[in-house]
């Protein structure tokens, strides 16, 4: 794993303004809806330009600032608003770009809601495609921004990618989308959220937009519910004043600053996640019982290999693996036999999480046998024990 040390130091300090010559390590939590003025004429002033002035908790807050300024440096990107969800985030970027009668193509596994979000967006004129490669194919780039450019229309506004993908974590080529959506004239927008803005940064290989959900690796402690998009300055006022001031999911201060808390230790722990999540993949890959493993890191296609190390430092410790034996009972009984996995949604905190989809027999539906573990900081060793204890029997 390779952290710029220049995000190391962003992680760790909190930068804020104070009066004082001696200044407090964290941020102050600002807990107040307005901020008053001297004169009216100064907040008729401030209310001109609010995106940047504290007027009000819903459109600024100092504390949130903090966060939003830091996410901003930590992805090379120009602006931040940061959201009182990750679904919030995804909210605001689709209803503050897209137009009645725009068409959005989402690139690769998506996280199910955000799908669910767009099936919505159907009611007000919005259409969509899914271009996935299929189930348990190995992980390939090429095909995909094949697909990708097959699907764009006309109408075609924005390509929705995420990558790592979810549930089976295929990589897409960052810098190939970006040809194909410039070509096309046509926005691109990342969910960054497997990758942490420490692993992967889609600003700079040309996407508009990278969001996060705080939620996992940012906060890291499954204590706080959060969100991010950072883009240029001209995108994010958009996505301001026609969806973020209006739309009203904003981050509160407490817990914008509990995200500041988990940022100090992101770094130390990602290099645990990825330590603990490549060796217990790696057990899992070698297992009788086990038939394939899916983590970004182990992927052996030349090709894929090379995107994914040319636009990824590293790996966070999310992954799955399918069972050789695929009936649902079999996963039930190695999902509920694990001990040092807490069977529950999400992922990204200290402790590791265990889930499985319930198999769905519909074309392009994710391969039987799935299981996708969280890596949190018990302890390789540990962890795998765990999961040869479930495993056995089963080959
Ligand atoms: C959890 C998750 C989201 C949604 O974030 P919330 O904070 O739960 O709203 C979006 N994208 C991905 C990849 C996620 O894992």
């Amino acid at each position: 794993m390779q952290i710029d040390p220049r995000d190391v130091e962003l992680c760790l300090d909190d930068e804020f303004e104070s009066a004082a010559s001696s200044r407090p390590t964290s941020a102050p939590i600002v807990q107040t809806s307005l901020f008053s003025f001297p004169t009216l004429e100064e907040l008729i002033e401030a209310l001109g330009s609010e995106s940047g002035r504290h007027v009000y908790t819903r459109g600024q807050n100092p504390t949130v600032e903090v966060l939003e300024t830091k996410l901003a440096a930590l992805e090379r990107g120009e602006s931040c608003k940061a959201f009182a969800s990750g679904m919030a985030a995804i909210s605001a970027v689709l209803f503050g770009v897209l137009e009645a009668g725009d068409h959005v193509v989402f690139l690769n596994r998506i996280y199910g809601p955000t799908l669910q979000l767009a099936r919505q967006l159907q009611r007000f004129g919005v259409e969509h495609d899914v271009v996935v490669g299929e189930a348990g194919d190995n992980p390939s780039a090429e095909p995909r921004i094949e697909s990708l450019e097959a699907a764009i229309r006309p109408e075609t506004r924005l390509i929705w990618v995420e990558s790592p993908g979810t549930m089976l974590f295929h990589v897409v080529d960052l810098a190939a989308v970006v040809e194909v959506a410039r070509r096309h004239g046509v926005l691109t927008a990342i969910d960054n959220t497997w990758a942490t803005p420490l692993l992967q940064k889609p600003l700079p290989l040309g996407f508009d937009l990278s969001m996060h959900t705080a939620t996992k690796y940012l906060g890291g402690h499954s204590d706080v519910v959060a969100g991010a998009v950072v883009g240029s300055r001209d995108l994010m006022e958009q996505i301001f004043r026609r969806a973020f001031l209006l739309l009203g999911g904003i981050l509160a201060p407490w817990d914008a600053w509990l995200i500041l808390r988990g940022l100090r230790t992101l770094p130390a722990r990602l290099r645990e996640h990825e330590a603990s999540a490549l060796a217990v993949a790696s057990m899992l890959s070698e297992h009788p019982a086990v038939a394939s493993v899916h983590h970004p890191g182990l992927v052996e296609d030349l090709t894929v290999r090379g995107v994914t190390d040319q636009q990824m430092t590293g790996y966070s410790g999310v992954f799955s693996f399918e069972l050789k034996d695929v009936t649902w009972e079999s996963t039930c009984r190695v999902v509920n036999a694990l001990r040092h996995f807490r069977i529950g949604v999400s992922w990204g905190g200290v402790e590791s999480l265990v889930i499985a989809p319930k198999p769905k027999n519909r074309p392009g539906a994710l391969p039987p046998g799935l299981i996708r573990l969280s890596v949190g900081l018990e302890g390789a060793d540990v962890l795998a024990d765990d999961l040869r204890g479930a495993l056995a029997g089963l080959e």
